[in-house]
């Protein structure tokens, strides 16, 4: 008696999923397919994926990295240039707003970046809000080194970049990979002036890295003038 019925659930459920392949089907021939599911070869696509990088003429456009004598001439020094996270001592400490809510999580970050970061995620929960709620961070403000580089500060140091990962880690630095969900947001914090690393070239690339770019940092100084 319980073999029969287990046997009929199963058929049953190999009924019901046929079904849902042919809908599937249907929903997928009606409209163009995005690149991201061309990449990505597996079932239902998900933001805890991780795919190649698309080529970097479709995302920060209008958009470049902070460098570091841009930040030192708008900013100035932020405090120590250590292996790890030390505490900011220089002028951007009365700027530095502690443990706001942007909606996914909380931050601590230089105030023009929390602000926009909100407006950013504030806007992306209302188009994609599945993404949003599986976005995890690796961390904000962090005065230290570049991993790449001990002798130039990282744009963590002023609060000005976020680290971003879905599932279970992130994608270390270097990797041409990224989480479906970081190329979701890409545009959401493009269009705030935020770049994204994943246009970092060699071992520079950096998918789950995005920054306050150059331009939105400097405009931010000439309106503040
Ligand atoms: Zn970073």
């Amino acid at each position: 008696m319980a073999k029969r019925s287990i046997a009929k659930k199963t058929t049953t459920r190999r009924a019901k999923k046929a079904a849902k392949r042919q809908t599937t089907a249907r929903v997928r021939s009606a409209r163009p397919v995005p690149l991201s599911s061309v990449i990505f070869s597996g079932a239902s696509p998900s933001p805890a994926d991780v795919i190649a990088i698309p080529p970097t003429s479709t995302f920060n456009q209008g958009l470049s990295s902070a460098d570091e004598r841009t930040m030192l001439r708008l900013l100035d020094v932020p405090g120590a240039k250590s292996r790890d996270c030390t505490p900011v001592t220089g002028p951007i400490r009365r700027r530095i707003k502690s443990r706001v809510d942007v909606g996914p999580f909380n931050v601590s970050g230089l105030d023009i970046a929390v602000d926009s970061l909100k407006a950013a995620f504030d806007e992306a929960s209302e188009q994609i809000p599945d993404v949003v709620a599986l976005v995890k961070t690796a961390g904000m403000l962090c005065v230290r080194a570049k991993r790449t580089n001990p002798n130039s500060f990282s744009n963590h140091s002023w609060g000005t970049a976020l680290d971003l990962f879905f599932g279970q880690g992130v994608i270390p630095q270097g990797s041409p990979k990224t989480y479906r969900g970081c190329l979701q947001l890409a545009p959401f914090l493009n269009r705030h002036g935020w770049y994204w690393g994943a246009g970092f070239s060699g071992r520079s690339v950096d998918s789950m890295h995005f920054e306050l770019a150059k331009e939105t940092i400097e405009r931010a100084v000439r309106r503040e003038a």
